[in-house]
């Protein structure tokens, strides 16, 4: 009770750009936390990673249109205001939470100029047309207007995590730290998404997640690891009724294909009854 009513008063709620501006002025050493919403433990544990090496925390709750490839996806994307301040107004020391609205991030009427790669378009960039231009324009303005030291992000969104590295650490000062996949008691990674399955569902994912988790042990097995992977998508799409995007052997270095089992991860990509979930390994 003491913990609540402490963050409670600790815990500012900056609504528009002219209080962000005022609020963060004084503070250099700041830690910031992206987020959509939904808020889980794998959003937390981010948070706490801010919270123990920076001097204020702020995380932001703005689900981005512009990165979204698909309305339906964008218009079923389950975040709860109401639900995610209830959840952060138990963690001590958050500092800030900001929620902009659509006009405060794009002010700007000018078009966005970032370009991906050729050799970056892979993986969800190659699935979702438009989704990390959109992820790097946010990146973009959200850095520009909270001028933070560090931003933590999860290693469960990658390919995220590598382009927006990438992209930040050479326009800006500010480091972005790569924090540890969360997973549940089955070992799902957790995400946002997960909130869209019902019980039963859930479940089925789990198992689903489970036998794609074992796969990392089967590699070892295999000297052209990206040959078996491919045999496996066939056989589990079928074995499973799910479709699977993608399933690939990479280095973690620069995302290249890699039939070597250091230095490398296998990254997923599936839809389940509509649902596009994501995982690496
Ligand atoms: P999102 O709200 O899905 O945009 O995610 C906000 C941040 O939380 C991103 O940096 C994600 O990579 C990170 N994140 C999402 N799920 C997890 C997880 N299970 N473990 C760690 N970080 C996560």
């Amino acid at each position: 009770m003491f913990y609540l009513l402490n963050n409670l008063i600790q815990m500012k709620i900056l609504l528009n750009n002219e209080t962000l501006h005022k609020t963060l002025k004084p503070f250099d050493n700041i830690g910031f936390v992206p987020t959509m919403g939904g808020i889980h433990e794998g959003h937390i544990s981010l948070i706490n990673k801010s919270i123990k090496y920076t001097d204020k925390t702020i995380v932001s709750i703005f689900v981005n249109p512009k990165q979204f490839n698909s309305k339906r996806d964008f218009i079923s994307y389950p975040s709860n205001i109401k639900n995610d301040l209830a959840i952060l107004k138990k963690i001590p020391k958050i500092d800030f939470i900001y929620i902009p609205k659509f006009k405060d991030i794009y002010e700007s009427k000018d078009k966005s100029k970032i370009v991906i790669k050729r050799s970056d378009k892979i993986l969800c960039a190659k699935f979702r047309k438009g989704h990390f231009e959109g992820v790097l324009d946010v990146m973009d303005k959200l850095t520009n207007l909270i001028k933070p030291k560090k931003i933590f992000m999860g290693k469960k969104d990658y390919q995220q995590l590598f382009l927006v590295k990438n992209f930040i650490e050479s326009n800006y000062k500010t480091k972005v730290i790569g924090c540890k996949t969360i997973r549940n008691k089955n070992k799902l990674a957790l995400s946002s998404r997960n909130f869209l399955l019902d019980k039963k569902d859930l479940k089925k994912v789990e198992n689903i997640s489970k036998k794609f988790l074992k796969l990392k042990n089967e590699v070892k097995k295999h000297k052209y690891i990206n040959k078996f992977l491919g045999q496996t998508k066939r056989k589990f799409e079928k074995l499973l009724d799910i479709k699977i995007e993608y399933l690939e052997n990479r280095n973690v270095k620069n995302l290249k294909i890699s039939n070597k089992y250091l230095k490398s991860k296998i990254f997923l990509s599936y839809h389940f009854k509509g649902i596009r979930l994501i995982d690496n390994f």
